[in-house]
């Protein structure tokens, strides 16, 4: 695709989240992550000259680096991946505007130490197990409220901002709506939560649709 094919492409894709997020709500506005893992510096650039500003990588050493090379963009990082506790300060090094995938008290606690010792905060979003999968990390559903209250109190230097799932990995549409059903549902009991992070590439007509104000948008972007 040339420049003008690949904004047209895009324009096409804002304007599906766009007719989604009106089905909803006029109000209801869903700001869009370019999820940049399977994609070059190069090709954060060429999405860049068209408007986005968001992006999110799922390694500390791939944001590490792409971070390095386009330090001259005024770009938003997102880090939406399992951050390993001996990574926290690589991560902490970039100064990222979200991290996406707060998964575990313990992780809290750690991350709240290191935060402490450079005087930092960071933004976060509570990670939840929505579907109950082995496969994925997260807080199960029900544990959710109890402990976004608890690192509240707990954990000073963690700003939280709300939460992130990934649908239910199942080819039954419903199986999926009921997982964000149950993600919006907690979202929506959580003290000045704003930020509800749900939809990929393959289900975000239906994130939206079930409440998400953030879609975290990978293969889709970039075409690939
Ligand atoms: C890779 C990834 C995405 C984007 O996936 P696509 O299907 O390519 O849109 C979104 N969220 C998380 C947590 C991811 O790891």
């Amino acid at each position: 695709m040339n420049e003008i094919e690949y904004k047209l492409y895009i324009d096409n894709v804002i304007r599906r989240v766009e007719t989604a997020r009106l089905k909803v709500s006029d109000h209801l506005i869903v700001k869009i992550v370019a999820v940049s893992k399977y994609s070059t510096a190069e090709d954060i650039k060429r999405l860049y000259n068209i408007g986005q500003r968001a992006f999110g990588e799922n390694k500390v050493q791939d944001l590490k680096a792409k971070a390095k090379e386009l330090e001259d963009l005024p770009l938003e990082w997102h880090f939406i991946g399992n951050l390993q506790k001996n990574k926290i300060n690589n991560l902490l090094d970039i100064n990222p505007s979200l991290f996406q995938a707060l998964d575990s008290l313990e992780l809290a606690e750690e991350l709240q130490k290191k935060l402490k010792a450079k005087n930092m905060t960071l933004e976060c979003l509570m990670q939840i197990n929505s579907a109950k999968e082995e496969s994925k990390h997260g807080f199960m559903p029900e544990d959710t409220i109890s402990a976004y209250t608890q690192i509240i109190s707990e954990c000073p230097n963690i700003n939280l901002k709300g939460v992130m799932s990934i649908g239910a990995h199942s080819d039954d549409k419903q199986v999926v709506k009921k997982s964000f059903e149950t993600t919006h549902a907690i979202y929506k009991q959580l003290p000045n939560a704003t930020i509800c992070s749900m939809g990929m590439s393959g289900d975000f007509e239906l994130a939206i649709e079930c409440g998400s104000n953030m879609v975290r948008l990978g293969s889709i972007m970039f075409n690939k």
